[in-house]
């Protein structure tokens, strides 16, 4: 978060007050700083330098064009989850060859236009996948390139929601099967297997599940040369967590990595630590690959919000902002936490607990609850971490337009997706015209 700072008791983004772009473009904004997805992505790039790695981002967590575009000019590749997240790494000028196709429900055109653009590599899921992967190239006389995403049976110690390598989950094949699965793709005439993957869960927040998994994957790659199945690359997924708790550093005006950080922050692995397990693990015959989302993007955007209306009641301080769920999902659905934190410290006046709350009509619609703060009304806040699972998880519920998203460059802000206009959340919809008219009831 060395991207945002207070000068003057104001917060920046990069060398951009977030005050001048509440003024200019309105609230709720996204803003994401250019610099720290770039030096996010790069951390990845300089820990594994020197080995044969591909780091494909994870194009869920963030899939605005202007930011796949900064990835694609990066050079890196990318992890997708539907044709619709293929097309947008195609139109910001990603490489289809570093393209690898992730998740359970892969439908046939999707399957067909992936093998049309010539991915890298399709992550399947199931035995019913890879007969279909196969039957599709075999129309298009093609050979798909797969690898079996292993279920590992890992618990990745994260949310429920966000864990995906535990047996009970639905991803990937489980380990008792795999080796079925790649000798089925053997005898398959359109699928060639190149590799081997897994992805245990999302805000992974230490290196013990990927120790684990990794030496799951590395036994089955084994199994499979002695079985006549060489794989060529071992891909451990995304899924590093990040320090949802930099609030306090911001604060304080310490860089990151000097300050003293708290138990939240000391339990978050770097870069670094994620690359040496991998590094000292992997033989370097095999290919490396991973998948990171949310450890690029998260800490690198903030939620940019106005507070309409203070309100008291018995019990509570409400800060009624003008973001809600529909803009920020995670905190209604994981109970995530958020750190939210004043765009103009207001340093002598008293702080009160505040449930900040959006307008929603839910009583789970809220950013944050009992968070000490000094407020008046107009006030505006930034809810940090907000750059991965922000705008790409958010919804017009309530009829509400989407956020403005922008991106911060140094000293200049492009806007990178508009807000949305009542026009356009109605788009598409019709009323027909029924045989009785109206009145004739
Ligand atoms: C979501 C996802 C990722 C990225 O996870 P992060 O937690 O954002 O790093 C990577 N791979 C797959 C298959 C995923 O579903």
């Amino acid at each position: 978060m060395e991207s945002y700072s207070y000068k003057n008791g104001a917060l920046y983004a990069e060398q951009v007050p977030l005050s001048t772009l509440a003024a200019r473009h309105g609230t709720p904004a996204f803003v994401y700083s250019r610099a720290a997805i770039e030096a996010n992505w790069r951390a990845y790039a300089q820990a594994f330098a020197g080995r044969d790695a591909l780091i494909c981002y994870a194009v869920k967590a963030n899939s605005n064009l202007a930011i796949l575009n900064l990835m694609a000019r990066l050079g890196s590749g990318f992890d997708i989850v539907s044709v619709g997240e293929l097309e947008r790494v195609l139109r910001a000028g990603g490489a289809a060859d570093k393209v690898v196709f992730s998740g359970v429900g892969k439908h046939a055109h999707e399957i067909r236009r992936a093998l049309e653009v010539g991915i890298k590599c399709f992550n399947v899921e199931s035995e019913p996948e890879l007969l279909r992967i196969n039957e599709i190239a075999a129309q298009l006389s093609v050979t798909a390139p797969v690898s079996i995403r292993v279920n590992p049976d890992t618990d990745a110690h994260t949310h429920p929601f966000i864990s995906t390598g535990r047996k009970e989950d639905k991803f990937g094949i489980s380990h008792g099967q795999v080796l079925a699965a790649y000798r089925l793709a053997e005898r398959l005439e359109c699928v060639v297997p190149v590799g081997i993957d897994c992805h245990i869960g999302s805000q992974v927040t230490s290196l013990e599940p990927y120790i684990d998994a990794l030496e799951k994957l590395l036994t089955l790659a084994e199994d499979l040369e002695r079985h006549g199945i060489p794989i060529g690359h071992v891909d451990i997924g995304g899924g590093l967590g990040i320090d949802y708790h930099c609030g306090n550093l911001i604060r304080a005006g310490a860089p990151r990595s000097q300050a003293g950080s708290g138990d939240d922050t000391a339990t978050v692995p770097d870069v670094t630590a994620f690359a040496e397990v991998l590094r000292d693990r992997v033989p370097a015959r095999y290919h490396l690959m991973l998948e990171p989302g949310r450890s690029i993007v998260g800490n690198a955007g903030v939620l940019l919000t106005r507070v309409e209306y203070l309100k008291t009641t018995h019990t509570r301080h409400f800060a009624i902002v003008d973001a809600s769920m529909n803009d920020l999902l995670r905190p209604s659905l994981y109970q995530a936490w958020h750190d939210i934190i004043p765009v103009t410290a207001r340093a002598d006046e008293r702080e009160m607990d505040y449930d900040v709350v959006g307008p929603v009509c839910e009583t789970g619609d809220f950013l944050g609850l009992q968070r000490p703060l000094a407020l008046r009304p107009d006030d505006l806040l930034a809810v940090l971490s907000a750059g991965a699972y922000g705008f790409c998880m958010s919804s017009n519920y309530n009829s509400r337009p989407r956020a403005v998203e922008l991106l911060v460059d140094d000293a200049c802000a492009h806007v990178i997706r508009e807000r949305e206009t009542p026009e356009q959340l109605m788009a598409g919809e019709y009323m027909p015209e029924f045989a009785d008219a109206m009145g004739n009831l």
